[in-house]
């Protein structure tokens, strides 16, 4: 039976990593995506000892196997080098960070965003490729030295200036050769279904023929490891279960399935939703949530 997983961010937020696992648990998840994201940061001082380290993710990884939950991957903060070299030395270290961390949870791989157009401008390919693979070859060491990969994530979009871009690392053929190109072993793709929608909606304004979702997981292949599965309506970074942004708009759920079907994946069908909205309701959306995805996941057994 496939299984299903979700990143626990929001319920994280709202209720620390430990009752986030809980709730997870009671809701009928098999599996967990860690979030990584409030460590490093503001009063944080875990991420500052390796002991403190050891004794706070020792902890949550057991309360996991006593809940019978797979921690399958985690979520580094969304950090990567920018042009501000105090970025990118705050970007290497919690890059090492997260992936200690990734260890001692027991979980294969983090993901690690690439860098942004966002941040460098919209710049020729080369450059693109050698100033991401300058910080992959940078936080590579940490990943041997630990155990676990790195997880390459696909793009959607940028705003510059009000206007819409793709974001470099949205075009799945520029994100595979950047894998291909990476030396290190301790490497795995991530395929964010709603990121890869608007990256080819916007490629489609610029006159682009990107590959989608479908083909992308074809591209990937047998490195293809890890899903961050969301759905939106091309335009907007909406993070929402399959189908909720309207029967018009929403990918094509039966040939997404069909081809991760194709190229093999075994791994956790784990989504990456924006669960904000029902802050109010969480406890009693939770659930719901769980059976809703299992409902959808078991259609494609
Ligand atoms: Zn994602």
């Amino acid at each position: 039976m496939k299984k299903i997983g979700i990143s626990s961010y929001y319920l994280q937020n709202l209720f620390g990593p430990t009752r986030a696992l809980e709730i997870l648990a009671a809701s009928g998840f098999d599996s967990v995506d860690f979030d990584l994201g409030e460590y490093g940061v503001g009063k944080d001082e875990i991420y500052k000892s390796d002991e403190a380290m050891l004794e706070h993710f020792t902890r949550i990884k057991e309360r996991a196997d006593e809940l019978g939950l797979i921690i399958s991957q985690t979520h580094g903060r969304c950090c990567t080098y920018t042009p501000e070299k105090k970025q990118c030395d705050f970007a290497k270290w919690v890059s090492e960070r997260d992936l200690f961390a990734t260890s001692i949870l027991g979980a294969p791989a983090c993901v690690i965003h690439n860098i942004s157009t966002g941040k460098w401008g919209v710049r020729d390919p080369e450059f693109m490729h050698e100033k991401n693979a300058e910080f992959i070859s940078d936080i590579s060491p940490f990943a041997e030295k630990h155990g676990v990969c790195i997880g390459f994530e696909t793009f959607g979009d940028v705003w510059l200036d009000g206007k819409r871009h793709l974001d470099f690392f949205g075009d799945s053929y520029e994100l595979k050769k950047q894998f291909d190109m990476t030396k290190t072993k301790n490497k795995v793709l991530c395929m964010d279904t709603g990121h890869t929608n608007k990256a080819c909606s916007v490629g489609k304004e610029k006159g682009l023929d990107l590959p989608h979702v479908e083909e992308s997981i074809k591209l990937f292949g047998k490195d293809l490891k890890l899903l961050h599965l969301n759905d939106n309506n091309g335009y907007t970074d909406q993070h929402l279960p399959p189908y909720f942004s309207g029967y018009q708009f929403s990918l094509n759920w039966d040939s997404i399935m069909e081809a991760l079907e194709g190229v093999g994946y075994d791994g956790v069908y784990n989504f990456e939703l924006n669960l904000d909205f029902l802050k109010p309701v969480i406890l009693d959306i939770f659930p719901v949530l769980g059976k809703y995805l299992r409902e959808f996941i078991n259609k494609y057994e």
